[in-house]
Formats: structure tokens, sequence, C-alpha cells
């Protein structure tokens, strides 16, 4: 499944000190009403909550680091789910020694400081519902 969007507007801006990752980048896409669109963001955080899905046991196990970490790259996008707008978002972070580590971003990660993109795209938003096969809230139809 596919669907063809075309780019309205880019947001560019830079989070607070203090602020929930998660969190301000969902208000941000409520308060401009945004549908449909792209995440991206580099920076860094002084703690991190992040996910990892477990295929087997079919739920996500959820680690909470706190630790100043460079946001190597942020990833994300918006659709839909239970009639709200909804961010999925992935982070990978650099530690002290340079190596990297990154998962599915949640709330409960504090940034330090953080600059981002949100492109609104223009079509028809996707929507998520359960989908029996992977145990995970996918895009419909
Ligand atoms: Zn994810």
């Amino acid at each position: 499944m596919k669907e063809v969007f075309r780019i309205k507007k880019i947001l560019q801006g830079r989070l607070k000190k203090g602020d929930d990752l998660y969190n301000r980048l969902l208000e941000i896409i409520k308060e401009n009403n945004i549908r449909a669109g792209l995440i991206t963001g580099i920076g860094a955080v002084s703690k991190v909550t992040i996910g990892y899905f477990n295929q087997e046991k079919r739920e996500y196990e959820q680690t909470t680091i706190e630790e100043g970490l460079e946001i190597l790259n942020m990833h994300g996008n918006v659709s839909f789910k239970d009639g709200e707008p909804f961010i999925h978002v992935h982070i990978m972070l650099g530690r002290k020694d340079l190596t990297a580590l990154g998962g599915h971003l949640l709330p409960n990660t504090t940034v330090y400081a953080c600059e981002y993109e949100i492109v609104e795209l223009e079509g028809t938003p996707f929507h998520r519902s359960f989908d029996d096969e992977t145990g995970l809230y996918l895009w419909t139809p």
C-alpha cells in the first residue's frame, strides 16, 4: 500500500532544554493541525526512554537511560491512531565513547538541545489499526 503526498510546508525550529522530546513534538503536530508528515532532528538529550519491540512476546520492552547523549538521527512520521494525530519516531543516539544506541522514542525523554524539521504533507492521511500478523498498529489501506 502507498499514497502519494505533496509537501505542504516545512516547520523548522528548536526545542527548549528540559522539554519532553516525544510529548513536545506531538504538541507541535497538534497545534499546527498536521495530519500527515515527516519528522527529523538532531541535538542532544540528558535522558532517553526508548522501546524495543520483542517479536516473540509481541510487546515493547522499555528502557530509560539517564545520560548525556547526542541525537545522531531522529526520524519519524505523522498519521492517525484512534482518531487522534499520532507520531511514530525512531532515534539514534551517540555515547561519550562514540558508540551508538537507539530505538523507538517514547515519552520521558528530556531535551538538552534539539533542532527539528516537521514536513507537513498534503494527501489522505494514514490511519493505524491493530495488525494480527505482527502485533503492531500499522497503516491500514
Ligand atoms: Zn517504532
